[in-house]
């Protein structure tokens, strides 16, 4: 059998979608995205017309998925025991989870898309790997209210990961924190605001920390047929010196070259 790799880029839609979509069609290829809803909705409301293309990209030739709403607002270990505060609330992740299936129901109505299947799709919670053990304690509470309702809902980690720095997780914690501290009225939107800004300005914020060449020697020693990489849009944005696509460009070519074959998620299980 030959083996299969699936790509999956997080956080979406984001800085970067552009230019990863740019490599896979070049390439040919599909991706899975797991999407969060916050950063869709700022891009709706404020760029309609770039989401709205990026979006029919992505549902047109790719697997969109689930990545939750807030993205935890980048708090992880608190967000699993107690949930996201919002406005002095706490939403659960499970609501999270769930929020965010509603609102893609809502912009697929909204786009007239209203046959994309959204009952299954795939769920990845944030910051979190479900195929790593010590991850799955922190994810007990989530994955028993998930199973509960949804018994057979596909939750997928990965196996390896293209590492990279994190700097905007830090950045979005910092504000958060001031937010509450000065106790005034919450709007995340208001932090999601600049985190593009902040990208644009810090072009040397999350970006690759491996060349595609560690990448290729971590996809060979690892003894899976199916291989799940794990990837960031947003590590592959313009930057004004590198061009980081052709980073990705190049590690599909050699994939492709050496007899790989690249799939979308619900492919993953032998499903159609
Ligand atoms: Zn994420």
């Amino acid at each position: 059998m030959r083996k299969k790799i699936y790509l999956t880029f997080d956080d979406g839609v984001q800085e970067g979608t552009d230019e990863v979509l740019k490599v896979l069609s070049k390439n040919d290829i599909k991706a899975s995205f797991f999407l969060v809803g916050i950063n869709c909705f700022h891009m709706y409301m404020y760029e309609r017309d770039q989401f709205n293309n990026k979006f029919q990209l992505l549902i047109n030739n790719h697997l969109i998925c689930n990545h939750t709403f807030s993205h935890a607002l980048e708090f992880y270990s608190s967000y699993y025991e107690n949930g996201v505060l919002i406005n002095n609330k706490r939403i659960s992740a499970f609501r999270d989870l769930t929020f965010n299936t509603k609102f893609f129901q809502w912009l697929l109505f909204k786009m007239n898309h209203r046959k994309c299947q959204m009952d299954n799709w795939f769920f990845r919670p944030p910051g979190r790997n479900i195929l790593n053990d010590s991850d799955k304690n922190n994810l007990a509470i989530l994955l028993s209210e998930i199973y509960n309702s949804h018994p057979s809902y596909p939750i997928m980690g990965w196996d390896l990961e293209w590492n990279m720095t994190f700097e905007l997780s830090t950045f979005i914690r910092e504000e958060v924190r001031k937010n509450h501290e000065s106790k005034a009225r919450f709007n995340p939107l208001q932090i999601i605001n600049h985190t593009n800004e902040v990208l644009n300005q810090n072009v040397n914020f999350d970006r690759i920390k491996e060349k595609h060449q560690d990448v290729l020697e971590k996809i060979f020693r690892c003894p899976k047929d199916k291989i799940i990489i794990l990837l960031h849009d947003r590590a592959f944005r313009f930057h004004p010196q590198i061009d980081f696509s052709e980073e990705l460009d190049s590690l599909i070519n050699k994939l492709k070259f050496l007899g790989y074959e690249f799939e979308t998620l619900d492919k993953y299980y032998g499903q159609k």
